[in-house]
């Protein structure tokens, strides 16, 4: 029998047998692309199943058409066309109570029909009674079988189920609350009301009346639409592969079909003329060139106008984005594009926001019930980053992809008041969200808007990540520029400190020794008898307190002047050890002066590289003027030394109750001589000498004030190490 069907020669060309081959394997990848959506559901399985069995019959079928012998066709009908048709009935009732959701109840049923139907092809192809192995009609467009009256009872049988399960569906179909599955259930049960038909096919043949067997047509009707109802949700994604399908069936039916007759029909009479035969074949030729070069893009125009005015639309959309700057312009042109060529209600756009970690809405407040504020942790969202696709209200129910997060996403609709959202996606990064309202003409969005929105949905997340990659360079620019100018600021005031040192430390050593020469001159004068006047001693006295004054003034600007480390000791120092020292000497003054000093440390040791002597200097002197500062305003109060480190560096906050320092003064708190104490009180040298200390420390001292209500004295020094230095 192999030998027999592979044997080109029990074939002929027969154009009537042609239509049946392109349409068969369209069913087989029909079948397929709907099992694909979603392997796990019974309806596409079943669907699957229907396409198998029917594009079997029908590509077989076909070959019956092409036989040009009794033998080859009956081969074909008995063994394989046979085995399509006999599937078809379980395949529609098996897909029938599928979408009626009875499955589990029909089971039994299902199962014995498949039997039954299988029992059938089995004496079909064991015995003669069913089809017979010896006769065959031929009509116009090929071989068919003759049915044997032993057929109608299961051919009945069929009938009657059908019906029943059309019932079913309809019952189901009036149950249905979700409106998207009811329209599905609607358009399978109109798809199988006109299925039905491709049966009526073979009723006049029963009685050799020779009607063209138009079934395919009815079956690929069927098909398409129950293909439909199923994929709906992906029937936007592949609307130009439908759109070109049904072009091409067209102009297969209009053009390549009549040629193929009319030269059946003529070729008896040009047989003869080769001039008249290459005429007929150029002239077919030109006719479809001119088909497709010229008629069909114009038709293809008409079904398209609106897809053909919207890319324009996204043309001119891509052109604009070259001169738009920043968010600010760029987020109203988007939500005016779509506007303008959807006539959306409502439209909504979020933007991530690095500061904030989350996705902040960027147009207009309506009123929206959310916060205008979207967490990036939302499954919802994170879900939409990964599929990298519009999400589209409808389809949350009947698209399989929404499962996981079905009920995240109707929640995420409804606070929206949105029925689609787009998201905009780059390098797998959700960079925002467009939300769209309901059509102010209330229409439902259309494959074409969707097309439409994918063009913009990638010119959006380009446009939209290069405008938050400009307005972050520009922060970073700002922000480098006002580190530069407070660097600068920091070299200047050091340098002037450096200059007025060193001048103050010449003049100082200078002024040492006469003044030492005053101090001892004096202080003989007044030990010994010389000076007998009473007046005169006192004013001696007043020299001597005058000139030990200075000589105080003199040996601080030396400590000032000279390089504090260069030949103080180097060690290890734990800071908390310092200022405990501190507190040994100051204490009982603090006391006194109801000034009480809280620390905040959390462990027993802060270890830094430095010279004890000094940095207990340091924190006399920003202690003893955080007290004098408590003083100048109240009775008592607390300062508080706050211990905080990192990796790199530990530091010291003193923190006082005291009167604070205006914003115009703190900058000049460290130069020397700049004091706000009575004449006498302050020497204005204690913070530039803490200042001049802690720099050689390698570390940094600033201070933040609000007036009236306290000030922060911060020392940062780097963390002993074993190969830090001080300079
Ligand atoms: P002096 O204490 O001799 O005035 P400093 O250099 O120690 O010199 O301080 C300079 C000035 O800084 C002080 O006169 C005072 O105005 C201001 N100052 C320092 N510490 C504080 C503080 N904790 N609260 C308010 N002002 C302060």
């Amino acid at each position: 029998m192999f030998k027999q069907l592979s044997n080109p020669a029990n074939y002929y060309f027969n154009p009537y047998a042609l239509p049946g081959i392109p349409v068969s394997i369209l069913f087989f990848a029909i079948g397929l692309f709907v099992l694909k959506q979603n392997r796990s559901s019974a309806i596409n399985i079943a669907f699957f199943y229907k396409c198998l069995a029917m594009g079997f019959w029908l590509f077989s079928i076909s070959l019956v058409y092409l036989s040009n012998n009794l033998q080859t066709a009956v081969a074909w009908y008995r063994y394989f066309t046979f085995f399509g048709v006999i599937n078809i009935t379980p395949a529609t009732l098996f897909f029938v109570t599928a979408w009626s959701g009875r499955l589990k109840e029909k089971k039994v049923f299902l199962a014995v029909n498949f039997a039954i139907s299988f029992a059938v092809y089995i004496l079909a192809v064991t015995t003669d009674k069913l089809i017979s192995p010896y006769q065959m009609r031929h009509y116009f467009w090929g071989y068919y079988p003759v049915y044997s009256l032993w057929l109608v009872p299961y051919l009945a049988s069929f009938f009657i189920q059908y019906i029943i399960s059309v019932k079913g569906l309809c019952l189901a179909y009036k149950s249905e609350n979700i409106p998207i599955k009811k329209l599905q259930k609607k358009m399978v049960i109109i798809a199988l009301l006109l299925g039905i038909t491709a049966s009526a096919d073979f009723l006049p043949k029963f009685f050799n009346f020779g009607m063209y067997p138009y079934g395919y047509i009815s079956m690929f009707v069927y098909i398409s639409l129950v293909a439909y109802a199923i994929v709906k949700y992906r029937a936007f994604d592949i609307e130009t592969a439908i759109h070109k399908t049904i072009m091409w069936l067209f102009s297969f039916s209009f053009i390549i079909i009549p040629i193929l007759l009319l030269h059946k029909w003529v070729s008896p009479h040009i047989r003869a003329s080769g001039p008249l035969q290459a005429w007929f074949w150029t002239a077919s030729f030109l006719l479809a060139a001119f088909y497709f070069r010229s008629v069909q893009p114009r038709i293809d125009h008409i079904f398209q106008r609106r897809r053909a005015n919207l890319e324009a639309i996204s043309h001119r959309f891509a052109e604009d984005l070259v001169h738009l700057k920043g968010l600010a312009q760029l987020i109203p042109r988007i939500e005016n594009v779509i506007s303008d060529a959807l006539y959306s209600r409502q439209i909504n756009i979020f933007i991530y926001d690095e500061k904030a970690s989350s996705y902040r809405l960027k147009t207009a407040p309506r009123d929206l019930k959310g916060s205008g504020q979207l967490s990036k942790d939302e499954q919802f969202l994170l879900w939409l980053a990964r599929n990298n696709k519009i999400a589209y209200k409808e389809f949350t129910d009947i698209d399989p992809a929404y499962a996981p997060v079905k009920e995240k996403a109707e929640d995420y609709f409804k606070e929206m008041e949105a029925v689609a959202v787009i998201p905009l996606v780059l390098n797998e990064k959700l960079l925002g969200l467009i939300n769209l309202g309901k059509k102010s003409n209330l229409k439902p969005y259309s494959a074409a808007d969707f097309y439409f929105l994918n063009i913009l949905k990638n010119q959006s997340a380009i446009a939209i990540s290069n405008s938050l990659l400009y307005e972050n360079m520009e922060e970073q620019v700002r922000q480098r520029t006002r580190e530069l100018v407070e660097v600068q600021k920091q070299l200047t005031h050091a340098e002037k400190l450096a200059t007025v040192g060193t001048l103050a430390g010449g003049v100082a050593h200078e002024i040492n020794n006469p003044l030492t020469a005053v101090l001892t001159n004096v202080q003989m004068l007044l030990a010994s008898d010389t000076v007998k006047d009473a007046s005169d001693r006192e004013s001696l006295e007043l020299i001597e307190e005058a000139t030990k004054r200075c000589r105080t003034i003199v040996q601080k600007l030396m400590v000032y002047a000279k390089k504090p480390l260069e030949s103080a000791e180097v060690s290890s120092v734990n800071l908390l050890d310092v200022l405990r020292n501190v507190m040994s000497f100051i204490g009982f003054q603090l006391e006194q002066e109801n000034i009480k000093l809280s620390i905040d440390a959390k462990k027993d040791a802060y270890q830094v590289m430095g010279n004890a002597n000094e940095l207990e200097q340091v924190l006399t002197n920003i202690i003893l003027n955080a007290k004098d500062a408590i003083r100048q305003i109240r009775k008592s109060g607390v300062i508080k030394v706050s211990f905080i480190e990192n990796q790199e560096w530990i530091r010291l906050e003193i923190e006082d109750e005291g009167k604070g320092i205006s914003q115009e003064v703190i900058p000049k708190i460290f130069d020397p001589f700049f004091t706000t104490k009575d004449v006498g009180k302050g020497l204005g040298l204690g913070l530039s000498i803490c200042h001049a200390i802690i720099e050689k420390h390698n570390g940094m001292i600033t201070a933040r004030s609000e007036p009236g209500k306290g000030s922060v004295f911060i020392v940062q020094l780097p963390k002993a190490k074993i190969k830090n230095k001080v300079k």
